[in-house]
C-alpha cells in the first residue's frame, strides 16, 4: 500500500493583545489597523476572517505569517512564541489572490520551489509532486506554464505550491477574488475539502459573506480594527451580536424596538409603538433600552390588515418561481423584505393591498 508523504503536522494559533499602528509620515498621523486582538484558531479548524475593506484583515493575516510586526502583542504556534521568528521559519504558507506564480517556470517547478531549498533529493520531490497533483486534481498539467492555464487552474498550483511545503498553518489571503462567480464557487468547495482531508489548521481572509458562510468553522466579523464577533456560521447568523454583525452577514431587516419590562432573560419589547412581544434570549439589556429586532424574509409571514403584528403596503411582489419575494412598506427607510414560498401562501396579496406582517417571537433576535 502507498504511504501518504504529505504528513501535516497542526498547530493552533493564538493571538494575545494584538495591535500593528501603522504611522504616516506624510499625514502626520498614525492609523491602527488592528486594535488589541484577542482570538484563538484552533487546530485543525477553518477560520474566517470577515469584514468590509480596510478593517484590518489582510494586516492581521500578514502578523501571523510573520510579513508584518505587531507593534504591541504575542503570536502563538501551539506553545511557541513566534513574533521574533522570520516568515520561512514559522511552518505556515500563504496563497495571496494574485498567485504570484512564475511565469517563466513549468507547473512542476513552480509548486516544487520551496522544496530546492530544503535540499530534498528529486526522488522524493517527484513522489511529493505527485500526490499534491492527485490531491489537487491536476495530473497531467507537470509541464505547461502558467500563462497555459485557467485562473482556477493557476490558483490550484499556488495552493499545491502552498500545500507540498506540509505547513502546520495555511493563510489564504482573498484567494478567489480574480475568479468569476460560478469558478468561484466549484473553488471555494475543492479548497473546503482539502482542508477538510488534510485537517490542516486555516486562516481565510475575504469580503465575501457567502464564502465566509459556506467553508467556515469559524468566522471573526471584523470592522474598523476591532472584533464585532466570533462564531460559528450558525451563531453569527441566527444570533448576531449587534447591528454591524446583522447587516453585515446579509440579514435584511431590522425593526427598531424598545425593552419595556425585563425579568432574567424575559424581554417584553415595542415594536415601533405598535405592538409588543416577549422574547426568551440571554443578554445584557435594560428597560428604556433601544434595540433592533432581527428578522430574516422566510420568518415572516404577510396577513390581513390588524391581523398581524405590524400594518403595512405591499410595495412591490416578484415572483422567482419557488417563491415569491415581498416588500413591504411599513414606514422604515428601507422596505421590509419577506420570502413566501409557493405552498406557504394562504391568500393571494397583490402589490398596493394593505396588509400586516406577522412573525413569532422564536424568529427574532435582539441587537443593540
Ligand atoms: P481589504 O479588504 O481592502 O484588503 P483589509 O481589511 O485587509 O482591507 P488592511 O489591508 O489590513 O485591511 O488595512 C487596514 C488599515 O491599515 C487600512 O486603513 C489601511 O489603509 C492601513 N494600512 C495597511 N497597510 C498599511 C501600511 N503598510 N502603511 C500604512 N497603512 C496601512
Amino acid at each position: 500500500m502507498k504511504t501518504k508523504t504529505v504528513n501535516l503536522e497542526k498547530a493552533s494559533v493564538k493571538l494575545n493583545n494584538i495591535t500593528k499602528i501603522f504611522d504616516s509620515p506624510k499625514m502626520d498621523e498614525s492609523v491602527t489597523a488592528v486594535d488589541d486582538f484577542n482570538l484563538d484558531f484552533k487546530e485543525g479548524e477553518l477560520t474566517t476572517l470577515l469584514g468590509p475593506s480596510g478593517c484590518g484583515k489582510t494586516t492581521t493575516l500578514r502578523m501571523i505569517a510573520g510579513f508584518e510586526d505587531p507593534t504591541n502583542g504575542d503570536i502563538y504556534f501551539n506553545d511557541q512564541r513566534v513574533n521574533d521568528l522570520a516568515a520561512n521559519k514559522r511552518d505556515s504558507a500563504m496563497v495571496f489572490q494574485s498567485y504570484a506564480l512564475f511565469p517563466h517556470m513549468t507547473v512542476a517547478e513552480n509548486i516544487t520551489y520551496g522544496l530546492r531549498f530544503k535540499k530534498m533529493n528529486k526522488a522524493k520531490q517527484k513522489e511529493k509532486l505527485n500526490e499534491i497533483l492527485r490531491i489537487i486534481g491536476m495530473e497531467g498539467y507537470e509541464d505547461r506554464r502558467p500563462g497555459e492555464l485557467s485562473g482556477g487552474q493557476q490558483q490550484r498550483v499556488a495552493l499545491s505550491r502552498a500545500l507540498i511545503m506540509e505547513p502546520k498553518v495555511l493563510l489564504f489571503d482573498e484567494p478567489l477574488s480574480n475568479l468569476d462567480a460560478k469558478l468561484r464557487e466549484t473553488m471555494r468547495n475543492e479548497i473546503r475539502r482539502i482542508q477538510r482531508d488534510l485537517s490542516i489548521t486555516t486562516i481565510y481572509v475575504t469580503h465575501d459573506q457567502d464564502e465566509a458562510m459556506s467553508i467556515s468553522d469559524n468566522i471573526v466579523i471584523m470592522n474598523d480594527g476591532h472584533i464585532e464577533q466570533v462564531g460559528n456560521p450558525e451563531e453569527v447568523y441566527f444570533q448576531p451580536k449587534n447591528e454591524f454583525v446583522a447587516d453585515f452577514i446579509g440579514t435584511v431587516n431590522l425593526l427598531p424596538a424598545e425593552i419595556t419590562n425585563n425579568s432574567g432573560n424575559s424581554f417584553t419589547l415595542d415594536i415601533m409603538g405598535e405592538r409588543s412581544l416577549t422574547k426568551e434570549q440571554k443578554g445584557d439589556f435594560n428597560i428604556g433600552d433601544e434595540v433592533q429586532l432581527v428578522v430574516r424574509p422566510e420568518s415572516l409571514d404577510i396577513t390581513e390588515k390588524n391581523q398581524g403584528l405590524i400594518n403595512g403596503k405591499i410595495k412591490n411582489r416578484v415572483f422567482l418561481g419557488t417563491h415569491n419575494e415581498y416588500y413591504i412598506d411599513i414606514g422604515l427607510k428601507k422596505p421590509i423584505k419577506i420570502n413566501i414560498f409557493n405552498t406557504r401562501l394562504k391568500e393571494d396579496f397583490q402589490r398596493g393591498d394593505e396588509i400586516s406582517i406577522d412573525f413569532n417571537s422564536s424568529d427574532v433576535h435582539i441587537v443593540e
